[in-house]
């Protein structure tokens, strides 16, 4: 644009100016972008874990009404920086222990710039070729990790919960099928009735995606639990028997899905999978058996742990994380199948204009959404540069961590409520309110961040090691730190 009469690079309207003349918008902007980043994560091992109440009362410098004329990208990514950052919780680091977040391997966060650069939508192969190409490779390294056929089939998500929905749309789909109704044509309303069966500790998220599938409360059975909160498979037959009777179905045939638990939020336990399929397969054959194994299904890449999760390649769909244990950025759900033919089925989409071919994977017909970023590519660099000697020593790593947390606050006198199988911890600094008092002070002096739970009607606090940046000495500094307050406050 050699006549343009806007001044090159000047605020603001060179935010839409294409580069050309020697013209680069990127630039300046990614480089400021990287220091930025930079900054951060360099700031990371010895920052507050949570957030102060300082950086939240600065929030409102973001807000103010919409500009009608733009302001300046770099003061805009300078604002990011100065009250953005401080808003962040240190998730990304090595003392960060609420709900079960992992941080993002630096290789992940790399691979996940260029895939911003890319700017790609996985829908199909035409519009992103590579992004289409990795999800093949990704999900037969999956299969393998996991121990599935390479037959299998899966969709990329945005988290645990979606490739719950996507894995119980095929269920639903397939089920139903067995009964002779053809959901797809047919729909939903109108058709035979599915019973539900789920351990009483399911994750929150499963009647939720359970909801959006269109099952109501009523249709969502309890299975009994241990004092771990595993499920007891031997109440399976009886519940199931009772809920076809009460629709006057042959227990035999009628439309069942179960879904199973690995990694249980609070202890980490997993439910018993082998014993569950033999029981409920035998009970019932058609029977479709869902694992939501958010986090716990990567107890299947360490040989110190995949006992936990034996006889796993037997159910039937599979639910979980890469934004989770394996440390990947947001959002990075992982939906797995043993069965093509129903997911293809659920997720059936056609669109000529598209130029959809089927002689390549084409992402939009194996998963919910259509436009999407290109997941496939942070996972494939996190799977590429572990190995899978990489990703057992990660899962192991995180455990060992847990078990020295759960070792110390025990010879220290408090006591730890679960059995410590895998990378949770629940410690009890007393009675409810006493626990409640360490975590919330706990939180505030930001050594590092633990929530509060409830776990058999006693209050605990609850830490969860996901973190690659976790070190012996995060873990010796936050166990001092929690014993201070502990017994400042007694
Ligand atoms: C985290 C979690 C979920 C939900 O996963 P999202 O990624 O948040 O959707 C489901 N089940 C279990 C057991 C979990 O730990």
């Amino acid at each position: 644009m050699p006549n343009s009469t806007a001044p090159k690079n000047a605020a603001p309207n060179s935010t839409l100016t294409p580069p050309g003349d020697g013209h680069d918008p990127y630039a300046a902007l990614l480089d400021q972008a990287v220091s930025i980043s930079r900054r951060y994560l360099a700031e990371i091992p010895e920052r507050f874990a949570g957030v102060t109440p300082e950086a939240l009362a600065n929030f409102p410098k973001f807000a103010g009404p919409l500009p009608t004329r733009g302001l300046d990208p770099h003061e805009t990514l300078a604002l990011l920086e100065q009250f953005g950052g401080p808003g962040t919780v240190a998730s990304t680091g090595g003392r960060y222990f609420g709900g079960v977040i992992g941080g993002a391997l630096p290789v992940t966060v790399a691979a996940n710039w260029i895939s911003v650069a890319w700017d790609q939508n996985a829908a199909l192969f035409d519009f992103s070729p590579i992004s289409a190409y990795l999800e093949d490779v990704v999900f037969s390294w999956l299969f393998e990790i996991f121990g599935l056929p390479a037959t299998s089939g899966g969709c990329l998500t945005t988290g645990t919960q979606m490739a719950d929905v996507a894995a119980l749309a095929a269920a639903r789909t397939h089920v139903l099928r067995q009964v002779g109704y053809d959901l797809e044509r047919q729909g939903l309303f109108g058709a035979p009735p599915i019973t539900i069966l789920v351990g009483d500790e399911v994750h929150v998220t499963m009647p939720k995606a359970l909801a959006i599938l269109g099952f109501g409360a009523a249709q969502i059975r309890r299975i009994p639990v241990d004092g771990q909160g595993r499920m007891i498979p031997s109440h399976i037959p009886q519940i199931a028997a009772d809920a076809a009777k009460s629709l006057h179905l042959d227990p035999a045939s009628a439309p069942l899905i179960l879904c199973v638990q690995v990694g249980n939020v609070n202890t980490g336990a997993c439910d018993p999978i082998r014993e569950i399929c033999e029981i409920t397969r035998k009970h019932n054959p058609n029977a479709w058996i869902h694992v939501d194994g958010a986090f716990g299904l990567w107890a299947a890449a360490s040989p110190g742990r995949k006992h936990l999760v034996e006889g796993l390649p037997l159910a039937d769909s599979f639910a979980t994380d890469a934004h989770k244990w394996l440390n990947v950025p947001y959002d990075s759900g992982i939906c797995m199948v043993r069965h093509r033919d129903p997911l293809r089925r659920a997720m059936a989409i056609t669109a000529a204009y598209l130029g959809d071919t089927d002689k390549n994977r084409e992402p939009m017909k194996w998963g919910p959404d259509s436009s999407r970023s290109a997941r496939a590519i942070e996972i494939w660099a996190a799977l590429r540069t572990l190995g899978t000697e990489g990703v057992a020593e990660l899962i192991e790593r995180t455990c060992a961590h847990a078990a020295t947390f759960a070792k110390d606050f025990r010879e220290a006198g408090y006591e730890v409520l679960n059995d410590v199988v895998l990378n949770q911890v629940l410690v009890s600094f007393g009675d409810d309110e006493t626990t409640n008092r360490v975590v919330a002070a706990l939180q505030a002096e930001g050594t590092c961040w633990c929530g509060a739970t409830t776990w058999k009607g006693r209050r605990a606090m609850r830490i969860s090691v996901s973190s690659w940046a976790t070190t012996p000495a995060d873990v010796d500094r936050c166990t001092r730190a929690i014993l201070a307050i502990a017994s400042n406050l007694k």
